[in-house]
């Protein structure tokens, strides 16, 4: 068992705690995101400066970063340190064009949550159709500047807009036929906001592999998106990817059969509780099981076989400490490194329900004496996950 002392807020403090114990989980030298910052108080930040006028016309743009309409906010919506629903309500009073369009997002990520709790880790294999052919060049073309900025910023920064991630994604799949599952675990490594739900969807959505058609990334998404980009390129004349690729040969595939890991509606509660089990899920100060219950100690255990497995990046680490480290301020919070069935052996825990497969396999093995139900946006109602339309047009919206 080793049992860790939260650090100090500090970033050098945080950072020295990865080097000095996390560090054999990670490849990439110990860093914290250059621009983005966990925590309670930067998420709180981060939501109070958002001003969504234009947003529809922006949210695409690329470059100059003076351009972009997008809020960066998806850090602290992937780690439940804002909830979609507060997200949602601070879109009122906004133009309506923007806040329609900024909502329809929200939705986008919810829907995500829900194709996950529903399908697990069925979607780590495609949903709609399969690529035949998978032979193709197994590095990025940074030759290209498109591609080689959005490559540095997801490395340096751990975050890109969305719609360099298309770009990326559909360059990985669609032209260079490159296993999509790869290309979805590298974005998983390095992204702060990398979760298996939006990101596996985002992959499959754009790749085409869970839509009904590819996005197919070429020239002129670079022109209008970022301006300028193409004239400090050297292939410009000779532009690789001037058209549209076309699509890789495709098979259809049956749709996977659903599984329920959307969790209780209501608290459960058999017991009394000692301690709150925070997850990498939930870590606002609004997190159910945190919030009604003030007086009880935190634990969070850094899951030490699955983290030497995924191979996230610091960056992530230092999001995720930097969130900690403010909790342990406002009550006592111990730190373990290794598995939580065994460092939270026997403890009554309460906890709040995450719809992800990793929270239905540790449930089974720790003594969870009080449930509380994940913040949905939507209350699941049964609205059907194969696609977007389908379950938005059924979905209890808000
Ligand atoms: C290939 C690919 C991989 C992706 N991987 C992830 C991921 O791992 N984690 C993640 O949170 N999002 C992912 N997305 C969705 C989206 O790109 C990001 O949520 C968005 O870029 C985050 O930036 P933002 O907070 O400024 O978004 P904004 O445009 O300001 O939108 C506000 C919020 O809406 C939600 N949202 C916006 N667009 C989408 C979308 N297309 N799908 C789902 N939710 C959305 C996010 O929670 C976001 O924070 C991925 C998209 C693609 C195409």
């Amino acid at each position: 068992m080793v049992q860790l002392k939260p650090p100090d807020t500090s970033r050098s403090a945080i950072e020295k705690f990865v080097q000095t114990h996390l560090s054999h989980l990670t490849d990439t030298p110990i860093a914290g995101s250059p621009s983005i910052r966990g925590g309670q108080i930067a998420a709180n930040a981060c939501i109070a400066s958002v001003d969504l006028s234009g947003y529809a016309a922006k949210r695409n743009e690329v470059l100059p970063l003076s351009a972009r309409g997008a809020t960066r906010l998806s850090p602290y919506i992937r780690h439940g340190v804002l909830q979609l629903r507060e997200v949602w309500e601070r879109a009122d009073g906004s133009p309506a064009k923007d806040k329609k369009k900024f909502q329809d997002e929200l939705l986008w990520q919810e829907y995500a949550r829900h194709w996950y709790a529903a399908l697990g880790q069925k979607t780590k294999v495609p949903t709609k159709k399969k690529y035949l052919n998978k032979e193709g060049s197994t590095e990025w073309d940074t030759a290209l500047p498109c591609v080689k900025v959005a490559v540095k910023e997801l490395e340096t920064h751990g975050w890109l807009v969305n719609q360099a991630r298309m770009w990326l994604a559909s360059h990985w799949s669609v032209r260079n036929h490159q296993d999509w599952r790869k290309g979805e675990d590298y974005f998983f490594r390095h992204l702060i906001d990398g979760s298996r739900a939006a990101n596996r969807l985002g992959w499959q959505w754009t790749t085409g592999i869970g839509s009904s058609k590819p996005y197919g990334f070429s020239r002129w998404q670079v022109e209008k998106r970022a301006p300028g980009l193409c004239d400090q390129c050297p292939l410009q004349k000779m532009c690789p990817i001037q058209d549209w690729p076309t699509e890789p040969m495709s098979e259809a595939i049956s749709a996977p059969i659903g599984i329920d890991n959307y969790g209780p509606l209501t608290a459960v509660e058999v017991g009394k509780p000692t301690t709150v089990w925070l997850t990498a899920e939930s870590l606002g100060d609004k997190d159910p099981a945190l919030f009604n219950n003030p007086d009880l100690p935190a634990v969070f255990v850094f899951d030490e076989p699955l983290l030497k497995r995924l191979r996230i990046t610091s960056k992530r680490f230092v999001f995720i400490l930097e969130t900690l480290a403010e909790i342990s301020e406002t009550r006592p919070l111990t730190l373990y490194l290794g598995r939580p069935e065994a460092e939270l052996a026997g403890i009554p825990l309460t906890v709040t329900h995450a719809p992800v497969p990793g929270f239905q396999k540790y449930k089974k093995k720790l003594n969870i004496v009080q449930t509380w139900p994940w913040p949905w946006l939507c209350e699941p109602n049964g609205a059907p996950i194969h696609s977007f339309s389908s379950w938005v047009k059924k979905a209890r919206l808000p």
